[in-house]
């Protein structure tokens, strides 16, 4: 395994060989972001999102970071109306600014959906700083209801089914800020999905959902066995980071990745983050035809067999780690920086970890063996000092 250490000078070098310059620009992912667009109205296949009874256009948009109107406002005009945010994306410049752009929208012509993570263990004042966080989720939005509501990175079953998360959750649909309670997770755990099936008070699920998941034997029959009891699945990280290598350096080919995850039905629909007008023409462009061609398949193929930017979350080196490292946190923030070029959120990841000053410095080499052939040691080098960086200077 490859060497490793974390300094500024290995940092540089691994970043000018990463291309992580862009990180530290802000603004500099979104090239296209001033181009005039006039957009047209797309036919969209629908489905239904399980018994909720919505029907959604299979393509919806990821504000994540698209911090520009401009791109709201062509995804509307093109027909698109599921809109998802989180009350942490853009420290809550997302929310406020869709809240800004849907003030004088008619309310039933967009579903909007947010995502209020719960610190655990729960404090004992959770009820109220969870309301509280919720509440100024709504004032940001400018809207006395969401559509629905996730509980945001659940990824334990005990979690799902935690009596006081769940009184509390229940509490807002009837207090009618959300229409829906939902749920997503990061790590594809199917007993999250069985709890949430379970718990009976979750309508909707969203998930990470690609092609180089690895364990889909397991889990499209729990999606199924979910569908069948209700559940609408909405489906993210279709496009492993959006980048080919680990590097970040290739653009994957977007089309092809929303093909394959539309070939599960019970997919009502995926929530690409748009940053730039391209971004979306090349989303919009699948829609056109669903079907993947050999030629797609083959290409899917062969870049699972690359290193690439999406970790499944899957904890296998959770306990080879002497340092008991946070790994698939570490990974997530590596993609968020590397993949999504979004720095800002990379840093809000690492900061809720409460890593060790020096990270990794124990170790002359990793000692991760990664399924999916993650060098860890590496990417935890290059991503560990976004930490340092001061907010103002990462796009
Ligand atoms: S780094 Fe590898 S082993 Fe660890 S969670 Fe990600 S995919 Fe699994
Ligand atoms: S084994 Fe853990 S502490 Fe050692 S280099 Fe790998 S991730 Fe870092």
């Amino acid at each position: 395994m490859e060497k490793k250490g974390v300094n500024r000078r290995n940092f540089l070098r691994i970043s000018a060989t990463a291309g992580a310059g862009a990180l530290l620009i802000p603004g500099a992912a979104a090239s296209t972001l001033n181009k005039t667009e006039t957009a047209k109205k797309t036919a969209f296949p629908m489905r239904t999102l399980g018994r909720t009874g919505i029907k959604l256009p299979i393509l919806s948009m990821g504000v994540m970071r698209a911090d520009n109107p401009n791109i709201v406002r062509a995804a509307y005009n093109s027909g698109l109306i599921h809109f998802d945010t989180a009350h942490g994306y853009g420290r809550g410049m997302n929310e406020t600014m869709l809240g800004n752009f849907f003030k004088d929208k008619p309310r039933d012509s967009f579903i909007l959906a947010t995502k209020c993570k719960p610190e655990w263990p729960l404090s004992d004042n959770f009820e109220k700083e969870y309301t509280d966080m919720f509440d100024l989720s709504l004032q940001r939005l400018q809207m006395k209801q969401v559509d629905w509501l996730y509980v945001h990175d659940l990824n334990d079953p005990a979690q799902v089914k935690n009596e006081r998360l769940i009184n509390v959750i229940k509490k807002f649909k009837a207090d009618g800020k959300t229409k829906f309670l939902a749920l997503s997770m990061h790590a594809n755990n199917p007993k999250v999905i069985d709890a949430a099936v379970e718990a009976g008070v979750y309508d909707i699920i969203l998930l990470s959902y690609n092609f180089k998941l690895n364990n889909l034997k397991e889990l499209d029959p729990t999606i199924e066995r979910a569908a069948k009891a209700g559940i609408g699945f909405v489906a993210m990280k279709t496009m492993t980071g959006g980048r080919e290598d680990a590097e970040g350096n290739k653009k994957v080919n977007a089309q092809a990745c929303l093909k394959w995850a539309w070939q599960n039905e019970h997919i009502a629909t995926i929530i690409p983050g748009f940053t730039n007008f391209d971004e979306l023409d090349e989303c919009l462009a699948a829609v056109g035809n669903t079907t993947l061609s050999g030629g797609e398949k083959e290409y899917l193929a062969a870049l699972c067999n690359e290193e690439g930017l999406y970790c499944q979350q899957c904890g296998i080196c959770l306990d080879q780690c002497p340092e008991k490292l946070p790994v698939p946190d570490l990974m997530r923030a590596y993609m968020y920086a590397y993949g999504y070029k979004y720095a800002q959120l990379s840093k809000e990841t690492l900061e809720e970890l409460n890593l060790p000053e020096n990270v990794c410095t124990n170790c002359d080499t990793c000692k991760i063996k990664c399924p999916s052939g993650f060098n860890v040691g590496r990417k935890i080098a290059a991503i560990a000092p976004v930490r340092n960086i001061p907010t103002e200077f990462l796009s």
